[in-house]
């Protein structure tokens, strides 16, 4: 399987036809096809695939010896953000198993295991939180939490899980793999246009988190409610929106509104509650924060006004990630001199940097858009990126 004819086995996969958008939720239909891809790209090259308790993916390449400890790990995530594109996970996985055929090719016997990854609802776009599959591996996450979470149907996270046969008691760290594990290396799209050549490294991953905003008024009659007798919702929500836009200009920092559920969602009706999740960004971490307690202050403020009743949560938070320099300039030099680079996307590999060695690899993307259907990578720069990351892993994998 070469790397287009796999590209080209997913690229229909959860597209729509009307928009060329990406609907992969993680454990729906067009995601289970996705891992039933994996699973059988890992089978028809003889890996051993040993998923995790977490829904995470992993398909073992053992050195002849049989060693199984001190694993390199490559991989990314195969679930999408709602209407995303094509390349921000799958690029990093079919890239992995690409650079592992290469190896193969060229006749390497490696010394320690490889492991493909596909993690698990790394989006966030179904349970809300980002790189589930990594946290819960990790320990970032508490399973407590993990399994309470809900998607937009109301479904938690532990009924989702055992209805594909994973087993809601068994989620949560899992200390025996990560010990398996020396080095991780993630190859993603870039997502903004600031790589100049088909490949960088990552420098840094800066401070992200999403928080859940709820607005609760009273639902009325739009014609017979008198604008003095209302409690609507919607008026602060608005308020909130502006102000995360000021605060972030203020603060020298990304506020961004992208998702709000509006109950009922009648067109003659004043909305009963409105919930809003902002996604907060920032090079560093007082910014962001000074950015969200300002929008959260601009809210309650405007909600006083109107009788509304506010509530905020913060759903997930990743401080500043810098990847261990060691590595990263190391790879950096092996692969000659490429642009070193930071990134406002959050990633598994930012997770997984916690507890293990952990790089990232970038191909260029002309359009610079993201998470959205003009993403892009032109076909010869994915395969510097095969190439890219072939040489990476044997250089990893060669480490005594
Ligand atoms: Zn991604």
């Amino acid at each position: 399987m070469t790397f287009e004819a796999m590209w080209a086995d997913l690229l229909p996969v959860g597209r729509s036809a009307a928009t060329g958008g990406y609907h992969r939720f993680a454990w729906t239909a067009p995601e289970l096809e996705c891992r039933a891809w994996f699973e059988a790209e890992a089978a028809g090259r003889g890996l051993a695939l040993e998923p995790d308790a977490n829904g995470n993916l992993f398909a073992w390449w053992y050195p002849a010896d049989g060693r199984r400890d001190g694993a390199v790990l490559t991989g990314s995530h195969l679930d999408s953000v709602p209407g995303g594109g094509a390349f921000d996970g799958p690029l990093g996985v079919v890239t992995a198993f690409a650079a592992l055929d290469a190896l193969r090719e060229r006749g390497f016997a490696p010394r320690r295991p490889l492991v493909v990854a596909a993690f698990a609802e790394e989006e966030g776009a179904r349970f809300g939180v980002a790189c589930l599959g990594s946290r819960l591996l990790t320990g970032a996450i508490t399973p407590e939490r993990a399994r309470a979470l809900r998607d937009g149907d109301g479904a938690t996270f532990a009924d989702v899980i055992a209805e594909h046969g994973l087993d809601p008691a068994a989620i949560g760290p899992d200390e025996a793999l990560l010990g398996r594990l020396a080095y991780g290396v993630e190859l993603h799209v870039e997502q903004g246009r600031a790589l100049v050549g088909p490949v960088g490294v990552a420098s840094s991953i800066i401070p992200h988190g999403r928080w859940r905003f709820g607005f609760t008024g009273q639902g009325d009659h739009a014609g017979t409610t008198a604008l003095r007798d209302r409690r609507d919702p919607m008026l602060p929500f608005a308020a909130m929106v502006l102000a995360a836009r000021q605060a972030a200009e203020r603060n020298g920092t990304l506020a961004t509104v992208g998702k709000v559920a509006v109950d009922p969602g009648g067109v003659n009706a004043i909305a009963a509650s409105v919930t809003a999740w902002l996604d907060g960004r920032g090079p560093v971490d007082d910014a962001v924060r000074r950015t969200v307690t300002e929008i959260e202050r601009a809210a309650r403020l405007a909600a006083v006004g109107h009788d509304v009743k506010v509530d905020v949560a913060e759903e997930s938070y990743t401080p500043l990630l810098d990847f261990p320099h060691a590595l990263r300039d190391h790879l950096r030099a092996l692969l000659g001199d490429v642009p070193l680079l930071p990134t406002g996307a959050g990633h598994d590999a930012g997770i997984l940097a916690a507890r293990i060695p952990t790089a990232m690899l970038y191909v260029r993307n002309p359009t610079g858009i993201s998470h959205a259907p003009s993403e892009h990578a032109d076909i010869p720069d994915c395969l510097a990126g095969v190439t890219a990351l072939a040489q990476v892993l044997e250089d990893l994998l060669e480490h005594p």
